[in-house]
């Protein structure tokens, strides 16, 4: 069906709505659009000059900042090369998780700054704070990667995720928001069944050129079963894909379901959208308007194609600045250049980020990273995670510290009756650390059920 909206939303709702937000996402949208293009020597000299206004910033207005450069007899003025650069110590997640209050800036205004709480795939709570105008340089940065993949400013969007899922329909404003601007359609894989996904391919089916975005192994599980049921009557003009690695295998089957290309997203909550696939599918640019990206073998560059960790330094917080902060995923970097044009540089694989998910004694299937969340936010849990050793028989093993108490009870209570049901039965187990997969990655989730059930290797 042609969408009649579309123009209207496009060419009126949106620059309206965003001179109404005084949001400048749609200048950075156009600025973002040039620079892509920029030569390699000019993406190198614009990220210098952010990388040393955002440490001054850092060190005048962060007090952890503050104290790591006089450890390291530095001042930011010493910071003269790159290789200057690099001799900063990396910003950890524990160390985010122990001086929280220090790095953000004292000279930001608190109703510029926004709140969050993340745990990844790691199931170990991680706040932070992002600050207005930095957000909108993230809001650009999405829109623009989502062009890549086909999506036109106005359109519809169909989303597979459990972020924020029953936000939209709780609130006026943003109800009205979602329905005139937003425009997302949600599939909530907190409550992923047969009839969701049913209804889910109604909707779908009747949208013209749908775009559909999410978390990947969500998505991939959407397409088997519309595989299974025959329901290949969904051409999209892009799916894009984050939150954990599609294998190639599950890569190629949403490929075939949905009768177009896979984007794959690299990003996180705490960091925005870090890199995306563009149409030629030759790795992942790195967004270096707004981020500057390292490759860390050990204390060493990792070289092209060698696994490296991530260590990246966001250009735009100023609210709570990440210099070089360590995120603990695993990549390798390319040194081609895309035949796109685009000269953002090339993250050629993410490796690493597992999840897993849950399948219950009804066959709800609950994606692990849908519910980390719910965990961060539980006073007292230090570390969770979910083990499911039968179909109807999860342990949560949960690191807790004093402040863990009724309340956390409740919320874990809550959590079971709310995603696990009534025949799902549950063992605590308090331990003391939670053990480090071979990869040095935590796993939230680790199901014995899910790789037979969904008859893929997990
Ligand atoms: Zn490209």
């Amino acid at each position: 069906m042609i969408d009649l909206y579309e123009h209207f939303c496009r060419y009126v709702t949106v620059p309206i709505w965003a001179k109404w937000e005084r949001s400048h996402y749609l200048s950075h949208i156009e600025y973002l659009k040039t620079s892509q293009y920029d030569t390699p020597e000019i993406i190198k000299i614009t990220q210098w000059e952010k990388v040393k206004k955002i440490l001054d910033h850092a060190y005048v207005n962060c007090p952890y900042y503050k104290t790591l450069f006089s450890d390291i007899r530095m001042h930011p003025n010493d910071i003269k090369s790159w290789s200057d650069f690099e001799q900063i110590p990396l910003l950890k997640k524990d160390d985010v998780r122990n001086n929280y209050e220090n790095i953000i800036a004292a000279n930001m205004g608190q109703k510029t700054l926004h709140h969050g709480v993340t745990s990844g795939s790691t199931g170990k709570p991680l706040h932070f704070v992002a600050d207005e105008k930095g957000l909108q340089w993230t809001r650009a940065q999405i829109v623009l990667t989502q062009q890549w993949a086909g999506w036109r400013l106005g359109e519809k969007k169909y989303a597979i995720s459990g972020i924020h899922a029953n936000e939209n329909t709780k609130n006026v404003r943003k109800y009205l928001r979602n329905k005139l601007l937003d425009r997302i359609s949600l599939l909530n894989t907190l409550e992923i069944d047969e009839n969701s996904m049913i209804s889910f391919h109604r909707t779908l089916s009747k949208a013209y050129r749908p775009f559909i975005y999410g978390f990947a192994h969500a998505i991939y599980v959407f397409a088997q079963f519309l595989e299974k049921l025959s329901l290949m009557n969904i051409h999209a003009c892009g799916v894009m894909t984050g939150g954990m690695i599609l294998n190639d295998h599950e890569r190629s089957l949403i490929e075939k379901v949905f009768h177009c290309k896979v984007f794959n997203r690299y990003g996180s909550e705490e960091m925005g959208a870090v890199a995306c696939e563009c149409e030629k599918h030759e790795g992942l640019h790195i967004s270096s308007g707004k981020y500057y990206v390292e490759f860390l073998n050990g204390d060493k560059k990792a070289l092209p194609g060698e696994i490296g960790s991530l260590v990246i330094t966001d250009l735009s917080n100023y609210g709570m600045p990440f210099i070089r902060y360590q995120i603990e995923d695993m990549a390798t970097r390319s040194d081609s250049m895309c035949s796109c044009g685009r000269t953002w540089p090339l993250i050629s694989n993410i490796i690493g980020r597992t999840s897993d998910f849950i399948i219950t004694p009804e066959k709800k299937i609950i994606s692990g990273i849908s519910l980390t969340d719910f965990f961060a936010m539980i006073p007292g849990v230090v570390q969770a995670q979910i083990i499911q050793d039968r179909i109807d028989h999860v342990i949560f093993k949960i690191v807790k510290n004093q402040e863990f108490g009724d309340e956390s009870m409740r919320s874990l209570k809550e959590i079971e009756r709310r995603f696990f049901g009534k025949s799902m039965s549950v063992t605590y187990d308090y331990v003391e650390t939670i053990p480090k997969e071979p990869r040095g990655k935590y796993r939230f989730v680790k199901s014995q059920i899910a790789k037979d059930y969904f008859n893929i290797s997990l």
